[in-house]
């Protein structure tokens, strides 16, 4: 087949793009397929401040760079097509959009996931105005604030923790009068005389002028409802990566985000993970560019190896 990719890349967040500039740049014949527009969640970050080298710009800017800079490497980049199956088929991969079947040696899924909203009023409209889903990328936005972090699992239990470091205080409203959160996560945050828990306590509402400045909660037992002075509310309720389309279900830790080895491959051979949908600590920029240059390089080495088992074989 001569339309074969020898890299075929989903998604154009920064990992995808990353991905995509190594393998042009190795001369493979390499195409990234993005159901929106290249930039990622880079798309929804106003302001970047810990992307080395970049102390301050913004996400959509950085986008920008990143596509640019990949496609002078020849990058080819398909947008507004949705990958909706991948499968190994005969050695190769079968990639499917509504519009187009693709046929390539590796694929790398940089697909990135999607957090969990609350779905309450004000939550969008303060999308980056306030309201946040990653304490990491955000909480120095709040140095001597009032933050409200909702969620009782462990991620809403560790970022707590970290805001800890920026808010003046950090009130935890969880729905339930309970956490789900590993006990030593527990307790460090009950120790900490910066944080108060709001238990059997749901956000109805999220309200500001230019940005946040109050939540709306309801306590769930006793049906009360009132307004809590805050600038920043983090929601941490679940990130759910966006692995739907893998026909071969590779192997996934129990949140669904892919297991890999340090080169970056799945359980099944030729395919490849980067940035925010694999198991890992952290999701950051500088993490997922770092992944989806290993990944890149490791599916260079998996191309070289196979066309040198398969000359071998011919001979
Ligand atoms: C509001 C916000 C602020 C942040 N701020 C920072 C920050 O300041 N610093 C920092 O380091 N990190 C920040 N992050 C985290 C950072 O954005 C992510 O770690 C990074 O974008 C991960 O890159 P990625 O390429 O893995 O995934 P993503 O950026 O999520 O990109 C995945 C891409 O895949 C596409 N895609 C998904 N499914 C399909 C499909 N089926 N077919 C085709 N395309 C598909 C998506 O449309 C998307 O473009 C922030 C995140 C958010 C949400």
């Amino acid at each position: 087949m001569d339309d074969v990719y020898e890299i075929l890349i989903v998604g154009a967040g920064p990992a995808g793009l990353t991905a995509g500039l190594y393998g042009s740049r190795s001369n493979l014949k390499t195409v990234i397929i993005e159901k929106g527009l290249p930039g990622g969640q880079l798309l929804n970050t106003e302001v970047i401040e810990d992307y080395t080298g970049f102390e301050h710009i913004t996400g959509v800017e950085l986008a920008q760079k990143m596509e640019a800079h990949a496609r002078k490497f020849g990058v080819e980049i398909k947008t507004g097509e949705e990958i909706k199956s991948i499968r190994r088929v005969d050695g190769l991969f079968e990639v499917k959009t509504d519009e187009n079947t693709y046929h390539s040696i590796t694929v790398i899924v940089t697909a990135g996931g999607t957090a969990q909203k609350l779905g309450v009023p004000g939550e969008d409209a303060y999308s980056g105005r306030g309201v946040s889903y990653c304490a990491v990328c955000d909480g120095a936005f709040f140095n001597g604030q009032v933050i409200t972090v909702v969620g009782g699992g462990d991620a809403a239990v560790e970022e707590a923790n970290y805001l800890t470091r920026f808010g003046s205080r950090i009130y935890v409203a969880h729905r339930r009068s309970e956490f789900r959160a590993q006990k030593i996560l527990q307790d460090q945050l009950f120790q900490n005389p910066k944080v108060e828990v709001i238990w059997d306590t749901v956000v109805e509402e999220i309200k500001g002028n230019a940005v946040v400045n109050r939540v709306v909660l309801k306590n769930v037992k006793t049906g009360e409802i009132r307004e809590h002075p805050s600038e920043g509310v983090f929601i941490f309720i679940g990130f759910k990566p966006n692995t739907y389309f893998l026909d071969d279900h590779p192997a996934h830790d129990e949140s669904g985000h892919l297991i890999t080895n340090d080169r970056m491959e799945t359980n099944i051979p030729g395919l490849f993970a980067a940035g925010d949908l694999r198991s890992q600590l952290v999701r950051q920029i500088t993490n997922a560019v770092g992944d989806a240059t290993i990944a890149a390089l490791a599916a260079e080495k998996y191309i070289t190896h196979l066309k040198h088992k398969q000359s071998e074989a011919s001979a």
